[in-house]
């Protein structure tokens, strides 16, 4: 898994940027997440990189992550994976052409560790 072996080093980065470091889990999220569970959590980053981020040309993108209401949306935020534009300069995956299954697998993976940790 290539992609994946740059996880450590794309959270070095994230730390390092004031804006990705400034978005926080809210007390509502984290009952959110307890009360949905871990999987359920996953299986809806899933849903919504597919739906909102996957496609050659995502609807409204750049604007198309809510900046708050579900905490799959702060960790977008958090992990620069919210729209094409910041997914190409954080993570190197290009615009304009739809994502590959081992793209979304990277980009959830990233979400989810932002959430656990
Ligand atoms: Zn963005």
């Amino acid at each position: 898994m290539l992609l994946n072996n740059q996880i450590p080093q794309t959270f070095e980065s994230l730390k390092k940027s004031k804006f990705r470091s400034r978005f926080k889990l809210t007390e509502k999220d984290r009952q959110y997440i307890r009360d949905k569970g871990i999987d359920t959590i996953r299986q809806h980053a899933i849903d919504f990189i597919s739906a909102r981020i996957a496609p050659q040309f995502p609807k409204n993108d750049g604007k198309q992550t809510p900046m708050r209401g579900h905490p799959v949306f702060i960790a977008q935020h958090a992990t620069a994976t919210c729209c094409r534009g910041c997914i190409q300069k954080w993570h190197g995956i290009k615009k304009g052409k739809e994502l590959s299954g081992q793209e979304i697998q990277f980009l959830v993976e990233l979400i989810m560790r932002w959430i656990e940790g």
